[in-house]
Parts: structure tokens; sequence; C-alpha cells
């Protein structure tokens, strides 16, 4: 028994020795992928499919040039959902592809994203309106990154109602530096938000805004709670996913480690929620949907996971980003 012992644990020794020894040649772009597939699992395949997998992923070649022209309104049957709410505190008011959502505390309303300006009155003041909540109580908008299909209703939440606008300082400076006639307008420069974050505080409630730089310079994620019958669970809201940033290895590195940095304010705080700004990310459309149905006792909210889904959601968003610069660095 003694010498079975001391030859598995000698196998064991020589294979973790093998193992160091081989690692720095052998990791690869594909290898990273392998594993971000891993810890993808069944539970994130939205976002790894986007930024792992074809036709975004290694290998990729350069991209379409942006749309230029006059913009056309696509159909209203593509896009519109019915507002929902989806926790006691917090509610969708997104369409099918872009999440827009209201975070409710007793001084007011925080809107954290906005959509295309097309969406924004119906899907988040109509919407908001629908479901007993009254816009001019909206005090923060949370802009997670200065993208139109995210930021584009900021300006009329902001000249309509009051309400401050919250973003990232590079999306501040690219947002400001648009024409008046930018679809939607223009917001003004309200709160700032630099490298070192910050935390937004309405009527008890604290949204911890970390600066995530990536997917651009100007990323916002946030960390806050929201309430599921009266149970508190804790949000990690992924601000920033798809890899549309110009495509250098040193982008590929800003954006893992921003992953890095999400991952471990997220399991600081216990979170169990994972969402991002896209339902082909995070199933938002889908999880309101199903927020709606009755539950069995015991049954968990169609949002709740645990904290080590949530924490390999970032270990996937990292490796993705990590397979990409390592492939272009191996290129040169
Ligand atoms: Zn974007």
């Amino acid at each position: 028994m003694r010498h079975r012992l001391l030859a598995v644990a000698a196998f064991a020794a020589a294979t973790a020795m093998t193992a160091r020894a081989q690692s720095p040649a052998s990791v690869t772009p594909e290898r990273l992928v392998a594993e971000a597939k891993r810890a993808a699992g069944l539970d994130h395949p939205g976002t790894f499919l986007r930024i792992c997998v074809a036709p975004d992923n290694l290998n990729a070649g350069p991209r379409p040039p942006p749309p230029t022209g006059p913009r056309t309104v696509p159909d209203r049957g593509t896009w519109y959902a019915a507002p929902y709410k989806v926790f006691d505190d917090f509610y969708f008011v997104g369409t099918r592809i872009h999440s827009a959502w209201a975070l409710t505390t007793r001084d007011g309303i925080v809107v954290i994203d906005t959509l295309f300006d097309y969406a924004s009155e119906p899907e988040i003041v109509d919407g908001l309106t629908a479901l007993g909540l009254d816009p001019r109580n909206i005090k923060y908008v949370l802009i997670s990154h200065a993208h139109g299909d995210h930021d584009q209703g900021a300006a009329l939440l902001q000249s309509r109602y009051g309400a401050k606008v919250v973003m990232g300082a590079a999306d501040w400076d690219a947002t400001l530096e648009r024409p008046a006639t930018a679809a939607g307008g223009v917001p003004k420069r309200d709160i700032t938000v630099g490298s070192e974050g910050t935390k937004i505080t309405l009527g008890g409630t604290t949204i911890d805004v970390i600066a995530t730089p990536g997917h651009t310079r100007g990323t916002l994620s946030y960390i806050f709670p929201v309430h599921d019958k009266g149970r508190t669970l804790t949000v990690a809201y992924a601000g920033g996913t798809a890899f549309n940033f110009p495509r250098e290895a040193q982008n590929f590195a800003i954006y893992r480690d921003s992953q890095k940095k999400m991952g471990g304010a997220a399991r600081a705080a216990g979170a169990t929620v994972l969402m991002t700004n896209h339902s082909e990310f995070d199933r938002a459309y889908d999880r309101a949907r199903l927020a709606q149905l009755p539950r069995a006792a015991g049954e968990k909210h169609p949002y709740e996971t645990d904290a080590a889904t949530v924490q390999r959601y970032f270990e996937m968003s990292g490796l993705c980003a990590e397979a990409q610069r390592l492939s272009m660095e191996s290129a040169n």
C-alpha cells in the first residue's frame, strides 16, 4: 500500500513537472479557445460563439466597413419587446436584441443602457409607464459604452427628465465629438468615470461602476444588488463584449485584463447573476419572459446561477481575448 502511494505521488510529481516544463511552449491560441469552450460550457454559449468562434475567431480577416449614409429604422415587428418586471426592483425595458433596464430605489430610478434612438421612447419611456413607473423619476442613466445601440436614448432622458448621464471618460470624449444631428442627439457631459471607477448611490442602493476598457476605451461594467421575492442577489453586468475594436494585440491585452478585473470584482461581491447588454450574450429577452411564469417552491429565478458560473463567464471572455492576442503575436 505504501509503495502504491509513493508510486502515485511520484507519478503526480512527474506529471506536474512535465506540465510545467511544457506549458510555455504549448500555450497556443487553439488551446486557449478549447479552455474557453470548457469555461463557457452550456451556460455562456452566446458570448463564446461571438468572440471565440467564426467569424470573429482566430485568423479572422479584415471586417467590412461600417455602413454609411442614411440609416433605416428596422421594422418594429423585428425588435419590439413588451416591458417586463424581472426582479422586485429591476425591470426589462429593452428590445428583443438590446437590453435596457430600470433599477428602482426609494428615491428614483436608475436606467442602465438606452438602446437605439428609435427604440428608446417606445421601450423605455412607454415601457416604464406601462409598468406603473414614472419616467420623470429617472435620476441616473448609466451607459455601458458609447455605441449607438446602447447610448442613443441618453440625450432624450437627460433633456426631458433631467437624468444625469454616467459614462466612461474616453466614451464621453467620443460622444461629444458627434455632430448635433447624430441619431438621438448628443447628451451633455454629466458624470465622467475614470479608470478608478466610481459608486452611484440612490435611495440606499449602490451600483459599483467598474472601468473595463476593451470593447471601447471607456466601457463600464457594474456590480449591483437586485431582489428576488425579498432575497438579495448580486448582478455582475458586463458592459462590452464583441471584438469590433481595432485589431491590435495591445487592445486584446486591455480587454483580457478587464475581464480579469471584472471577474475579481464579481467574485468579491459574490455575484450569482451574469448580465450583458445584448440578448445574444445573456438571453435577457428569454429570461425576462421566463421570469413571468410561476416557479415551484425552491426553484431559482431564471437569471440566478451561482458564483462559479459567473466566474466562468469572465474566464471564458478573458481566454478568448488572450487567444486573439496570442494569434496576432505569433503571426508577427
Ligand atoms: Zn458596442
